[in-house]
């Protein structure tokens, strides 16, 4: 199954150096799922292949801009090219007085269903669950309510083992059994365990995407052991004072959120305006925790590689 993202924008606050503000698409066994949506999201989905009409679930982290700037032109864009099946925004509440202000005075009325589930910030809750995965919402520590977001892989079936199946004459219609953990009993009677017939699937995979937040060990546990982290880092450690200020983190301390919760990779994001290039935010994260890897924009990482 396929479970990958995509990095559309990792800016804080503004475009600058061909960097776009926050956004990346999630690919989950090729369903999309769109996580922030910054101004020029459009944009980077053509330059970079991915379908706005193939996206049914939107998740917006907070209502700083450069999280959702890029919303309503994304969601005028769908109703201009016929979308008519529904939308899911996951979002704090105020965002829908903000997208209806917007619809009311352009005098649209969208032709798909905008369905809203709203974030809360105090709590984590479980947001979606689906054949595929579940989301759930990360309460954060920045400056206004802010939550990340939890995507975790469902446990799949087992696997048939072919040359173990094949001359038992086993029905074909018992194979669904047989993944679920069935033993199989044989015409004389014999019990052919289910672990000689089938293998285990691959343990579950989870991404983490912790948006604008301080460093703040409430979140950790609830991202604990994930398979791959994203956690912004707008700073270098000698900007913490900064970084405290504005409830942000530093590229070493989202490399020791990794190391304390167990992340098996790390994805920075989120650069401050003020770094042209992002090798000290790298080496400065990989000097305590190796497996970081940069949201460089275009790159697809795929979640468990
Ligand atoms: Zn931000
Ligand atoms: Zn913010």
């Amino acid at each position: 199954m396929k479970f990958e993202v995509t990095i559309l924008g990792s800016s804080s606050a503004t475009p600058i150096f061909n960097r776009n503000p926050t956004s990346q698409a999630l690919n989950v066994n090729d369903r999309l799922y769109l996580i922030d949506c910054g101004e020029g999201t459009q944009q980077q989905m053509l330059r970079f292949d991915i379908k706005a009409s193939r996206i049914d679930h939107i998740f917006i982290s907070h209502l700083h801009g450069d999280h959702y700037l890029g919303l309503v032109g994304l969601l005028s864009s769908l109703h201009l090219n016929g979308r008519i099946k529904p939308l899911k925004i996951y979002c704090p509440p105020q965002l829908k007085e903000i997208v209806d202000l917007q619809l009311r005075y352009s005098e649209t009325t969208l032709q798909y269903p905008l369905d809203y589930v709203f974030t809360n910030a105090d709590k984590a809750e479980m947001l979606l669950d689906n054949q595929d995965i579940t989301v759930e919402s990360i309460p954060l520590n920045h400056r206004i309510s802010c939550t990340g977001f939890l995507f975790k892989e469902k446990k799949r079936l087992r696997k048939l083992i072919k040359e173990k199946i094949e001359g038992l004459e086993i029905p074909i219609a018992y194979y669904s059994a047989l993944k679920k953990g069935a033993d199989f009993i044989m015409p004389n009677g014999e019990v052919l365990k289910n672990d000689t017939l089938t293998i285990d699937s691959s343990d579950p995979k989870a991404y983490a995407y912790c948006s604008d937040t301080l460093y703040d060990e409430m979140y950790f546990k609830q991202i604990s052991d994930v398979t791959l982290l994203y956690h912004e880092a707008t700073f270098l450690n000698n900007m913490l004072d900064r970084a405290i200020e504005t409830h942000h983190t530093t590229a070493l301390q989202a490399a020791n959120v990794a190391l304390i919760t167990h992340a098996r990779k790390l994805l920075i994001g989120h650069f401050s305006a003020r770094y042209k290039t992002l090798n000290e935010l790298l080496d400065e994260a990989r000097s305590i925790f190796p497996e970081t890897e940069l949201a460089i924009e275009g790159r697809t990482f795929v979640i468990g590689e």
